[in-house]
């Protein structure tokens, strides 16, 4: 063979496999990348099911230690019994779960003959689940906004007459967790009436590691499944010395976005639709006839776990370390602007830094009190240059582990400055 075409062939196969590779990776990971919050990789939720007794004397202290917040998917009758610590777990900011009232299971388990799924219907399954939704309200003060599957079972009735109720979590929560699943949850794609939990009863830290990899490596969400909390192995245990080192490596690591199942789920839920993100781009503000970019809050869209726009006071609030909020502008040609921030914020939670980028300038600002959160007070906060065209306004917490309510923010306005 001739040495030129030879060397031409195998440039040629070189070039071709370089190309195939990135096509097929390409593929593999999909276009789009799921935006966990504040540029977090990956998510883990830890859970722990049936209000058992160890929860409360082990596992929610230690949580509490390390400022973690867990997910409980308790039973109303067993609250009630050590209705305090409950309580108490709940002004730690741990999540409360919907876990049915009796925990019915398959009567394939000898202890659930008398208390089967096979014996439910959908009716008698709703019932139930808002019974229980009803009855956790009135001990601890909160609607379970998630549930988990008793023996992460999934089914009512038998044979013929067999129905899956998923679809009837999907009504009524915004997530379902399973258990003894084999894989994190795909944040584009899961069902979150039936997402996937992950065992961590009676294992070591080390054993869960290969699992946290995969979940960081593909932007997945981890949900660990738990039931008691104890030094050792007592049946269904996770042991303290796992907790222990499961903490002290989501404090370490700043791209794990640790939050309890429901806090997870409803971000999932409002950034994705059908498997793509929400096309969330609003459209940007264009100069009104004084020359002025008034970024109204319905005109911008907010990002994150708890923000929310309040018609009411024409405002975003519910506002934490985590969210932020994002306008477009279209600038008509280069100038400068003076800009205005409009807020109100309570004596108790004002002093806290906003940084508000606006095209590549940066304005950090100390958010000083309204008086009160109905008042809202409007002030400079800064000067910026852009040259025309299309930008980006985003308003969003300094520092993002700060705890408590962010400002509640009504507009933004850029006043162009004559020169
Ligand atoms: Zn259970």
């Amino acid at each position: 063979m001739n040495l030129f075409f030879h060397v031409f062939d195998v440039m040629i196969l070189r070039i071709s496999v370089v190309w195939l590779l990135l096509l097929s990776s390409n593929l593999l990971i999909g276009q789009e990348k799921f935006p966990w919050p504040e540029g977090k990789k990956f998510a883990i939720s830890l859970s722990f099911d049936d209000s058992r007794l160890s929860n409360l004397e082990h596992g929610i202290p230690l949580f509490n230690k390390h400022g973690i917040q867990a997910t409980f998917y308790v039973h109303p009758s067993i609250v009630e019994k050590n209705l305090s610590g409950w309580k108490d777990a709940v002004a730690k900011g741990h999540e409360m779960g919907n876990h049915t009232l009796v925990h019915p299971c398959s009567e394939n388990f000898i202890w659930s003959r008398s208390n089967s799924l096979e014996s439910y219907t959908l009716t008698s399954m709703r019932k139930e689940l808002t019974d229980a939704n009803r009855q956790i309200k009135d001990l601890l003060g909160v609607t379970p906004v998630s549930f988990a599957y008793t023996c992460g079972q999934t089914f009512v009735g038998k044979g013929e007459g067999k129905k899956s109720y998923v679809p009837l979590i999907a009504e009524l929560f915004t997530a379902g967790r399973g258990w003894l699943n084999e894989a994190p949850v795909d944040p584009l794609y899961a069902d979150l009436a039936e997402v996937n939990g992950i065992k961590m009863d009676d294992i070591a830290f080390e054993d869960i590691m290969p699992m946290i990899n995969y979940a960081r490596d593909n932007n997945l969400w981890l949900v660990l499944v738990g039931h008691d909390t104890g030094p050792q192995k007592n049946g269904q245990t996770t042991r303290l010395d796992f907790l222990e080192k499961l903490c002290t490596y989501i404090n370490d690591n700043s791209d794990i976005w640790a939050a309890p199942v429901g806090e997870v789920a409803r971000y999932v839920e409002t950034t994705r639709t059908n498997g793509r993100l929400v096309k969330s781009d609003p459209l940007p503000v264009i100069e009104n006839v004084a020359g002025t970019l008034n970024l109204k809050a319905s005109l911008g869209r907010g990002y994150g776990p708890k923000i929310e726009y309040m018609p009411d006071w024409k405002a975003y609030g519910w506002w934490t370390s985590q969210d932020s909020v994002v306008w477009n502008i279209s600038v008509p040609e280069s100038a400068s602007y003076k800009v205005m921030l409009e807020w109100s914020i309570s004596d108790e939670e004002a002093g806290k830094e906003v940084s508000v980028h606006i095209g590549g300038n940066k304005i950090v600002h100390k958010i000083q009190t309204s008086g009160s959160w109905e008042t809202f007070r409007r002030e400079k906060i800064g000067e910026v240059s852009l040259p025309a065209g299309n930008h980006k306004v985003i308003v969003v917490p300094t520092n993002s582990n700060d705890k408590g309510h962010f400002m509640d923010v009504r507009s933004i306005q850029l006043f162009r400055i004559n020169n």
